[in-house]
């Protein structure tokens, strides 16, 4: 979704899709979202910086279409977001994450889930309620869950965005603000978000060690998330230099191929259990 100046938001989409390739798509989503396995989960371990310790996952989609194979997300997301069917699909992947949280709790290991949450669904005024049934189903403490929403869904309408991000804080739930950096969202407005993360862009990330303004860019961030009081997550780091950089900025958390590309909760668990940290 885009702010325009004139104040109202519009639901942009793929422009690679001409209209019938988009009904085509859309119905294979509707499709889709009837099968219970054509969605599942892949999960990124976050890692502290300092110790090198599994601190969480993000949990992110996946779709194996019936003929096409895998989907990445950035290419059928933003058609979902063109109707209501995101709503039932923010759903389902509640409802996973919190089915995987569950299944890592029987077995010992509180696993705090990431969930990345598209703008319609943030916006729309029944989502803290859903969110609140998916956690009560599961059976898992809001303190497991984080929603991550990026700063451009809230910077497009910050009044029902931090209005909702209130409501699902309530929960116990952990709220962090993706894709930071991309947004323009002023620093008195960061002041007023009820949030607990900032995730530095992957772009800032991958360009700190070769590109001075990126760097300086990733190090204010950094400093201003900790006088305010939040955890900062940078997110895309591919090589031991960049670790080597966020370290020496005190930067808590780290996400990226050079620690694990997203798995499969089976996998994850196996990796990390091999550590002796699941
Ligand atoms: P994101 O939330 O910023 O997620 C990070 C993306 O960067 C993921 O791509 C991840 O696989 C990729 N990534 C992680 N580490 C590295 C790295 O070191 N280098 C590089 N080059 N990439 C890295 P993915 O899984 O394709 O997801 C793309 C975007 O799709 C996500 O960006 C998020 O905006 C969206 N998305 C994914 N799953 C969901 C979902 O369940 N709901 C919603 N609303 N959006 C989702
Ligand atoms: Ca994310
Ligand atoms: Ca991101
Ligand atoms: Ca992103």
């Amino acid at each position: 979704a885009k702010q325009q100046h004139d104040g109202f938001r519009r639901f942009t989409v793929d422009h690679n899709l001409d209209p019938a390739a988009r009904l085509t798509q859309l119905g294979d989503l509707r499709r889709g979202l009837d099968d219970p396995d054509q969605f599942t989960l892949h999960y990124q371990p976050k890692i502290a910086v300092g110790t090198g310790e599994l601190t969480g996952v993000e949990a992110l989609a996946r779709w194996q279409h019936p003929t096409k194979g895998m989907v990445p997300p950035n290419e059928f997301i933003p058609v979902l977001e063109t109707t209501s069917l995101i709503h039932r699909f923010t759903d389902r992947v509640l409802a996973l994450a919190l089915q995987q949280a569950r299944r890592w709790l029987d077995a010992g290991h509180r696993v705090p889930v990431a969930v990345n949450v598209s703008t319609r669904s943030l916006l729309d005024l029944s989502f803290p309620d859903r969110l609140a049934e998916a956690l009560e189903s599961a059976g898992v403490p809001g303190e497991l869950l984080c929603i991550e929403v990026t700063e451009h869904s809230v910077m497009s309408d910050p009044t029902t965005a931090i209005e909702a991000l209130r409501r699902i804080r309530a929960f116990g739930v952990k709220t962090s603000i993706d894709d930071y950096g991309t947004g323009y969202s002023s620093m008195s407005y960061l002041k007023l978000l009820p949030v607990d993360e900032l995730k530095i862009d992957r772009s800032f990330v991958a360009d700190m060690v070769a590109d001075p303004s990126s760097h300086a860019l990733v190090a204010s961030t950094i400093a201003l998330g900790h006088n305010l009081g939040l955890a900062v997550v940078a997110e895309g780091v591919e090589d031991p230099t960049t670790v080597a950089a966020l370290a020496a900025l005190a930067c808590n958390t780290a996400q990226g191929y050079h620690f694990a590309r997203p798995l499969p909760a089976d996998d994850l668990t196996e990796r990390y259990r091999l550590a002796g940290q699941l």
